[in-house]
């Protein structure tokens, strides 16, 4: 795999594409930057990996927007040591982004297929450091939580509540929510005991969320 002055390019082009779009953010649009995204999809497809859009990546799952990526990284205010737990792995991208900001990243994705690829990636690239799980992101995982923030990269219908009761207090979810084919809205919840802050922002289509494991 190679990352060449065209891309690092490509990159400067993309990063400058998202600012424009609102992400104010310097640490999250230096992130961007830095991550070589072509990596992240099927090789051949490099000049889309520079787009601001989203893009197929197997099993009927696509790998979000960066845009999109930027926005709820945005909303996660993400700090340094950070435990976060993200829902969806997908192609890595998302969590080698949190990664790179410093947080200590819990990462599940219910697709075997997309698990087990997506795994051995990311240690190729030297994020192994970032913990992935083959499990049903609506179990969330008990056994490390309470986490600092918590992401869903797919959107459930409604309120994830085992979730929500994984976070950390003063803790942050952020998470698209609606119907599969509707879009879906951006949810911040903060828990800010003894209530909880429900804030909405901005519509986009994200992959629903779907119960189970999915075997190879
Ligand atoms: N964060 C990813 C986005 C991938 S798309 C990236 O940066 O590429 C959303 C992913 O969520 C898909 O891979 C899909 O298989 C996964 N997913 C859907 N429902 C899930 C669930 N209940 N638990 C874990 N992962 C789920």
């Amino acid at each position: 795999m190679k990352d060449s002055y065209r891309h690092k390019g490509l990159r400067k082009r993309l990063v400058r594409e998202v600012k424009a779009k609102g992400i104010s953010d310097t640490r999250i649009l230096e992130v961007i930057g830095k991550i070589p995204r072509h990596f992240f999809l099927d090789s051949g497809f490099d000049d889309w990996a520079y787009k601001d859009v989203a893009f197929p990546i197997g099993e009927d799952q696509t790998i979000s927007q960066p845009y999109t990526v930027a926005y709820q990284t945005q909303l996660l205010k993400v700090h340094q040591k950070d435990r976060i737990m993200e829902i969806g792995t997908g192609s890595g991208y998302q969590a080698a982004v949190l990664y790179e900001l410093g947080a200590r990243v819990y990462s599940i994705e219910r697709q075997e297929t997309l698990y087990v690829r997506t795994k051995g990636l990311l240690e190729k690239l030297g994020y192994g450091g970032i913990r992935t799980f083959l499990g049903d992101g609506f179990q969330g995982l008990e056994r490390y939580a309470p986490f600092d923030k918590i992401l869903l990269t797919a959107a459930p219908k409604s309120m994830p509540e085992t979730l929500i009761s994984q976070l950390e207090s003063g803790g942050i979810i952020v998470f698209p929510m609606g119907k599969k084919d509707d879009a879906q809205q951006m949810i911040r919840i903060t828990n800010t005991k003894p209530k909880l802050t429900i804030e909405k922002f901005d519509y986009f289509r994200f992959v629903p969320m779907v119960k189970g494991v999915r075997k190879r």
